[in-house]
């Protein structure tokens, strides 16, 4: 299934996506009301009644792609976790690192698929793209072997780690420089793991106004999605709706100093996962 939140008529919604077209879900538990992390909680419960649900269907194009998940409890990040990314980082000057590289998006830098993008009015002007799939935790779990990795995840989805370089790089967290309000757009919706084959043979792009940066399968990462969860649960519980920001490869706009610009529009498709497009604006 591909599980969304829309906007219609000024009110909020969670909805099922088929084709070009999308239907309220929220009668299959009204108690969710348009928070995804609580659908998610129950959603082995209610997985056939939104099955069952065959409209009324609503155009996709007349409504308003949301954040899927607008209230997760963490929305963590693998640094440096594509080989080819890590090279251009090392032509910088950054060394590569020997383990999992963690850091956080704090939860309210979180926005929309379709959304604009805050070009902030304090001093950044490194402001930087990342294309990355998106895993969306299903089960509350700890301690979590690599090969039941997959049976914690809800679904996949695809995010833009949007990045203040010259804030990641002011202090030794990357916490401040990854988490400027509007910087965590995610989306369009979340596609439930079962309608993915393998979630390490997709392949995945970026284009900045038109014009390709970044193109990797999942398969690249260093540190696969299963080693993510296995190696973050040995810390902390995960829990439905966290997300995880598996890395981004090679093409970033540091490697080539250029960095977002007001009107620039930047696209991220993940085959299979859909695409989420942001114009960057200058902060109001
Ligand atoms: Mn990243």
């Amino acid at each position: 299934m591909k599980l969304a939140r829309f906007s219609v008529d000024g009110q909020t919604r969670l909805g099922k996506v088929v084709g070009d077209q999308i239907v309220d879900i929220s009668s299959a538990m009204p108690a969710a009301g348009d928070s995804m992390r609580l659908l998610l909680e129950h959603l082995d419960g209610a997985r056939a009644a939104i099955a069952a649900i065959d409209g009324p269907w609503l155009p996709l194009a007349s409504v308003t792609l949301e954040a899927p998940i607008a209230d997760p409890r963490k929305y963590l990040a693998i640094g440096m976790n594509y080989q080819s990314h890590v090279d251009e980082a090392a032509a910088a000057g950054v060394t590569a690192p020997q383990t999992q590289i963690w850091f956080n998006k704090q939860v309210t830098c979180i926005n929309g698929p379709f959304a604009d993008v805050d070009v902030p009015k304090v001093g950044p002007d490194k402001v930087d793209y990342e294309a990355e799939m998106g895993v969306v935790i299903g089960k509350r779990c700890r301690h979590v072997a690599r090969d039941d990795a997959r049976s914690v995840i809800a679904g996949y989805l695809v995010c833009n780690d949007v990045t203040a370089r010259d804030w990641q790089f002011r202090s030794p967290t990357f916490t401040l420089g990854k988490s400027f309000d509007t910087h965590g757009p995610i989306g369009p919706w979340i596609t439930t793991d079962d309608e993915i084959a393998d979630p390490h043979a997709l392949t995945m792009t970026l284009e900045l106004n038109g014009e390709e940066r970044q193109r990797a399968t999942t398969g690249d990462m260093i540190y696969d999605i299963y080693d993510q969860i296995a190696y973050l649960s040995q810390v902390m519980t995960l829990e439905p709706g966290d997300l995880i920001a598996t890395g981004t490869p090679a093409g970033v706009g540091i490697a080539g100093n250029r960095f977002m610009k007001h009107g620039d529009v930047v696209r991220v498709a993940i085959e299979g996962l859909g695409a989420i497009e942001n114009r960057f604006v200058n902060e109001a």
